[in-house]
Formats: C-alpha cells, structure tokens, sequence
C-alpha cells in the first residue's frame, strides 16, 4: 500500500441520486424503479376518458379515483410493504470502487449528482467515492451496507478513517451509520451538506395532508419530469370547482399508501416532534409492528442525537454543515412561514440554528439553548433572519442566503468550503479563511 496522505471521503447521496433498477427474479432489468420512469403520454392517454366524463357532467365522476390508480401505478416500482420491505425485486446500482477506477460514464454521473471536482483535485480521484443506496429502503440494512462499504473503502486506501460526506436524506443515514458502528471509530470528518439532520417538514407535512390545494401542482413537479408535470398541470387547472382538492388529497394518500408510510428512511426524515402523532396514524395497527420498532429505535436515537454529537468531539470527530436559508418550503400550509432551502428547514440542516418567520428578523433572544458562550462572536447573519449559535456547530457551519436545496451543489463557495474541509486539516472553521465567512450568498456557477 503506498502512502497516502489524505482521508478517503464517503459520499452519502440525496433521494434522488442513487439509481435503482427494478429487475425480474433472475436478476434481469425490467426497467428504473428510481428515479421513476413515467411515461407522460400513457398517464394522458389513460386519464382521457374520467376526464371527458368529469368535464361533461362538471363533478368528479369518478376522475379523482382514477389518478389516484395512476399516482399508485407510477410509484409502485418503489412500493413498500408494511413491515417496510420493498414489494418489488429492486437492485441498486452501486459504485464499489474509487472514482478513480469508474467508467467515464459513472463518473460522469457521479459529477453530475455531486460536482465535487474542486475536492478531487485536491484529495485525488482515488479518495473519493459515491455510496449508492435506495432512497426508501431500510435506514438500517443500509447502514450495514455502508459500513461494509467504508471497510471496503479503508481496505483500498490504507486509510484507518474515511470522512462522511452526507447530502440531504445521506444525513439521516450517517446519524443511523453513528448509531449502529460508532464502536468502529472509523470516521475523522462528517461534511454535511444541506442535510436533513432534524428531519423534513416537507414530508410530515405529505403525510400529514397538511398542504395548500394550489400549491399541489409543485408537489407534482416535484416527484416528475418537466414534461410530464406540464401536461398534468395543464389538466389539473381545467378541473371543475372541488375536484381539485379533492383530487390532490387522492394524490398524497396514494404517495402514502404506496411508499412513505411504509418506508422506514422516510420514517427517518420525519421530525422528531411531529413523529410521535404521525407513527400513532400510521404504525399503531398489528402489521405494521415491525416497521414501527424500528422507526421508534431510531426516532429515540435522533432525540438525542446532539447529546451523541458531542461525545464523538470528546472521540475527536469533527462536525460541518453547509446550509441555505430564506426560501418557502415547497407547498406547504402549516410549514410555508419557515426559513428553508426550499425543501428543508434551516433548523433541520444547522442542527438548530434560530431563524425568524420568513419576511421577519429576530428580536431579541435568550440564551437557553445557545451553543456558542463567546461574547466576542456574532452569529447573526447580514439580514438579521438567522442566529448560528443556536446550532449545533456554531463555528463551523456556512449558510447561505437563498440558496435552493439542490442548486447548493452548484454554489462554488459552498463546494470551495467542502474541498476545504475535507482536505485540509487546518482549515478549522468560520475563522480559518477570510475567502469563506458564516455567512454567504446564494450562487450558481452554471450561469
Ligand atoms: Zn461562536
């Protein structure tokens, strides 16, 4: 083994970024599970006739039934069972290797989903790899998978420690990795980046049907294709008065009876206050008594998460995150005043950062709760909507002001960050470059 002088770093995806294939008993493709592949034509073409019907006698007419069947059709490649197993065959397509040893066309895809290109330079393709894993799927079994992922990893480079580089629902994953291995003392530095530490009121609030009706058609662009998200739009606003709500409440119960209320990742990404009420719903009946040990396992463990945080410092591991914030949460009623990226809540990616309703700034604040005691820092960002030391990791986490979720990848400052910290050792914290202060602007680099 030759020597090598920087931490190999695990990258732990968002829900959309691992491929899953959907294959027949002898292991053969069928076709993708995940992301979904929808057919727009063929959700047209069988919506024609309820629709016909429901604009004739201008009621619903059976019509909102009907794409209900559709919704549960085109999510059921990815469909769980009640005791949180997946109904169908399903085969992740994984990347056991360093991206050093993928085909162009893995790294090519791996790029795409995380441009880490400025970090590869850095810490070389050989340091770098992408774990692959269904987005609902078993938080669990997956952590299993990832440790045997990370041995593999270490076994190749030499190294005795990776560091976790967590995107989105990849948080929840790492808090479960923490839970289960620990005991490995196998990770030196977790990048979180736009993580879903504290959960996602987005998906609580699906759950909860807790959703403004005209917002629905964001929720479908959401979970399809441009295209197909068009047409289905341009339907839903011909909709006689009612049928509209009608319909997108069939929408969300078919999402949950098809996938979330089954699936324990998504179980994971509940937030812990809004879980107790949504397991009582949803898990309290005789067959779903398994899924619910297992989400209740978890649910405690995050609880007190911070408390376990602070523990692994005591064992010298070291913590970042990278956020946005000052953006709506996408369609939602109960959450649609919370400082998000758009599909997370800044409290949930900071590990607790205070924020104020969006189109306020904060008054005055207690210091119950502050995690940074230094009276000669500020916290508070430019525009007075954010308090960092509230979070977890006062000094060592970035945010940025309207900043969407997903385009955080394209922000260079925030990938300046993360090739920062994952690559050199005494780049510490808020302090350590002037290039990179707590607080930072919305960017994308592909304009
Ligand atoms: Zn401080």
């Amino acid at each position: 083994m030759s020597f090598n002088q920087h931490t190999p770093c695990v990258i732990l995806p968002g829900i959309g970024q691992s491929k899953v294939e959907l294959t027949d008993a002898e292991g053969n493709k069928i076709k993708m599970a995940w992301p979904l592949d929808v057919d727009g034509e063929d959700i047209l073409e069988s919506l024609k006739m309820p629709l016909a019907k429901m604009m004739l006698f201008r009621r619903d007419a059976g019509f909102s039934d009907k794409v209900k069947k559709v919704i549960s059709e085109i999510a059921d490649p990815i469909a769980t069972l009640s005791d949180g197993s997946m109904k169908n065959t399903l085969r992740v397509v994984s990347y056991p290797r360093s991206l050093a040893e993928c085909e162009a066309d893995e790294k090519r895809y791996i790029y795409k989903m995380v441009p880490l290109q400025m970090l590869s330079e850095r810490i070389g393709e050989e340091n770098l790899f992408f774990f692959s894993y269904n987005s609902f799927g078993d938080t669990y079994e997956i952590a299993e998978e990832l440790s045997s992922f990370i041995d593999m990893v270490k076994e190749k480079t030499g190294s005795d420690k990776v560091n976790l580089v967590p995107v989105s629902l990849g948080g929840a994953l790492s808090t479960a990795y923490f839970q289960l291995f620990r005991h490995k003392k196998d990770v030196k530095r977790v990048m979180y980046f736009v993580a879903a530490l504290g959960g996602s009121h987005l998906i609580a609030d699906i759950m909860e049907k807790n959703i403004i009706p005209e917002n629905g058609v964001s929720m479908i662009e959401m979970l399809m294709d441009r295209k197909t998200a068009d047409s289905v739009s341009g339907f839903l606003k011909l909709l006689p008065d009612g049928v509209f709500e009608t319909t997108i409440n069939k929408v969300l119960d078919a999402l949950n009876e098809t996938v979330l209320g089954n699936s324990m990742s998504m179980w994971g990404i509940i937030p812990p206050e809004r879980y107790p009420a949504l397991a009582k719903q949803y898990l309290s009946d005789e067959k779903h008594k398994a899924l619910r040990e297992k989400a209740d396992r978890f649910y405690e463990f995050r609880l007190h998460f911070p408390e376990t945080v602070r523990e692994l410092e005591e064992e010298g591991v070291e913590f970042f995150a990278i956020c946005g914030y000052g953006l709506q949460l996408l369609a939602l009623a109960g959450s649609d005043k919370m400082s998000s990226d758009g599909i997370i809540h800044i409290s949930s990616t900071s590990m607790g950062a205070k924020s104020a309703p969006l189109g306020e700034t904060l008054g005055e604040s207690s210091d119950e709760g502050r995690h940074c005691r230094n009276d000669a820092h500020c916290h508070i960002s430019p525009d007075k909507t954010i308090d960092a030391s509230f979070g977890l990791w006062p000094e060592t986490t970035w945010y940025f002001a309207s900043q969407r979720h997903d385009d955080t990848a394209y922000n260079d400052k925030a990938l300046g960050i993360a090739a920062r910290v994952l690559s050199d050792d005494s780049f510490k914290d808020i302090y350590s470059d002037p290039d990179f202060p707590q607080f930072g602007q919305a960017h994308d680099n592909r304009k």
